[in-house]
């Protein structure tokens, strides 16, 4: 890291807590790079790498683009930074490959597009938004997905393209008998990266994206592309992605369980507080949540030592590895 130090990548966010109402239609945007204990030495990447995706998003929603093009751009830029477990880069299943898994929501219209265990699209997030748009249905898996995803104009790539050095290793060191005995939250390095925002037109719009979880199962698909485990958007309630260990995630529904909460009234920052109470009160889970409703307010929450987030709004920018507690 080139001096600087995690806490100065905490950035003041006073306009952020909670009450961050926008006015009228004023765009927000909200990412995050998942929740773990993000070791200082990759602080500072995963902090440029959320706010190159805010960027990204925010160019979308400033010149008047709709929330889902503002959350695809900014997920772009994450699964195209190897800091992050999305994309190129993303850990590695016990069979050595890349499995890639993403999903899209509207909140105005309740479309949905996700795609699971795609292993030759570099940009999943793309395919979920061809999904989204082009099919009658929700959800399409590995070959299938791939093949439409083909069909509407996105190249594949091969799977060794999306393998890093670093995951090969990684797999290996997780390979050792040593190591293999620890239970699966012992390698609590996992950053899947999301996206929530309001748009000009008030719609709500959300986006997950992830490799998954390291020396997983060929074949599994975590929470992140699940409608509502791992991604959730309604303009009557909030726009939500979720990161962490996927398993109790899943178990619990808790993207829609959090947005429910805003549903009946709850603050998104209060909501999102209780969804990753309940995440570690329930199941002894954990992972980290982000919210936004259609009034602008948003909220951030997570029982991990870190997470990479970054938000902005008409009023300013802000972006962290924590989240400061209000
Ligand atoms: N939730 C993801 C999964 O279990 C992993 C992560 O968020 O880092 O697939």
């Amino acid at each position: 890291m080139t001096g600087v130090t995690p806490s100065r990548l905490l950035q003041s966010c006073g306009f952020l807590t909670g009450d961050n109402l926008a006015e009228g239609n004023s765009p927000v945007l909200l990412v995050h790079g998942g929740a773990w204990a993000i070791p200082d030495d990759m602080a500072e990447a995963h902090v440029n790498g959320v706010r190159h995706a805010l960027a990204a998003g925010w160019k979308v929603l400033e010149r008047g683009g709709s929330s889902l093009d503002a959350v695809e751009a900014a997920i772009v830029v994450m699964e195209d930074d190897e800091a992050f477990d999305a994309g190129r880069g993303s850990f590695l299943t016990s069979d050595g490959r890349v499995q890639l898994d993403a999903l899209m929501m509207d909140g105005a219209t309740l479309r949905a597009g996700g795609v699971g265990c795609v292993e030759r699209i570099r940009n999943p997030i793309r395919a979920a938004r061809l999904v989204l748009d082009e099919s009658p249905h929700v959800y399409l898996v590995a070959e299938g997905a791939e093949r439409f995803a083909r069909q509407h104009g996105l190249p594949l790539c091969a799977n060794e393209e999306l393998v890093i050095e670093r995951e090969v290793q990684r797999l290996r060191e997780v390979h050792e008998p040593v190591v293999a005995e620890r239970p699966p939250e012992f390698f609590a390095e996992h950053d899947t990266v999301g996206a929530v925002a309001l748009d000009t037109r008030g719609n709500l719009g959300a986006a997950t994206s992830t490799g998954g979880t390291l020396n997983k199962t060929p074949g599994r698909v975590g929470d992140s592309s699940l409608i509502g485990c791992g991604c959730y958007a309604d303009n009557e309630s909030a726009a939500v992605s979720t990161t962490g260990w996927g398993e109790p995630i899943m178990k619990l529904v808790l993207a829609k369980w959090a947005a429910d909460r805003v549903l009946e009234g709850m603050a998104p920052e209060a909501a999102a507080r209780m969804a990753i109470e309940r995440l570690e009160t329930r199941l002894a889970g954990h992972g980290g949540i982000i919210l936004l409703d259609a009034r602008g307010r948003s909220g951030l929450a997570h029982n991990t030592p870190r997470m990479a987030w970054a938000l902005k709004n008409p009023q300013g920018e802000s972006a962290g590895i924590e989240w400061p507690r209000g």
